[in-house]
């Protein structure tokens, strides 16, 4: 497939998403969140759902959490953020009680509806690495009930793509930011995926 097709096939999903009323978030949202970067990205990046300034943009990641994401992806692995492509289980905000006052996971039945727009992303795409931040996105994408704590910086597949659990963002930040250990952690799988995918280790 060539990377203007792609585009295209990206660009029809998005036309499906922007509409979509398959599930409840879809009544508080103000805009959907479809995913962003290179349609031919070597590595995918899935969190689980768009917070209150994605939902605001329109973009995934653009908070404090995606501020830190960035930092990961080009100081971490030496790489611009738009050469990665991510991406989010669901598209619109989850909140709890849907006030839309506080973020909180996808609910199974979001992630129901949602996810195959997930997966028709990642079929296009075609990553080398899926990388998944926090519990919903490893534990839907790696089909398990573990927490990410156990399983995050080990090596699971998802039709053949290896998949490299860590720490969502957000919860590094919730838990000590740049000093937290969790972050080291993070540097930790992040340098397992720069030799899995045989990338220079930034200097
Ligand atoms: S979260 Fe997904 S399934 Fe639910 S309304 Fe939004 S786009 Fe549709």
């Amino acid at each position: 497939m060539s990377e203007t097709s792609k585009e295209q096939e990206l660009e029809i999903i998005a036309k499906e998403v922007a509409p979509c009323v398959r599930c409840k978030l879809s009544s508080t949202r103000t805009q959907t969140v479809f995913g962003e970067g290179n349609p031919n990205a070597e590595v995918m990046f899935i969190g689980e759902g768009p917070g209150k300034q994605e939902d605001l943009t329109g973009r995934p990641f653009v908070g404090k959490a995606g501020e830190l994401l960035t930092r990961i992806i080009e100081r971490g692995m030496g790489v611009p953020r738009d050469s990665v492509y991510i991406a989010n289980i669901t598209k619109c905000r989850p909140t709890v009680d849907l006030k839309f006052e506080k973020d909180r996971p996808p609910e199974d039945d979001e992630v129901i509806a949602c996810s195959p727009f997930l997966l028709r992303q990642i079929s296009i795409i075609q990553p080398k690495v899926i990388i998944t931040l926090g519990n919903p996105s490893t534990r839907f994408i790696l089909r398990t009930k573990e927490g990410i704590t156990k399983l995050r910086g080990n090596w699971g597949d998802f039709h053949g793509i290896p998949v490299m659990p860590t720490y969502h963002p957000s919860y590094v930040i919730r838990n000590g930011g740049e000093n937290s250990p969790l972050k080291r952690d993070v540097w930790e799988d992040i340098k397992k995926v720069l030799d899995r995918l045989d990338w220079k280790r930034p200097g």
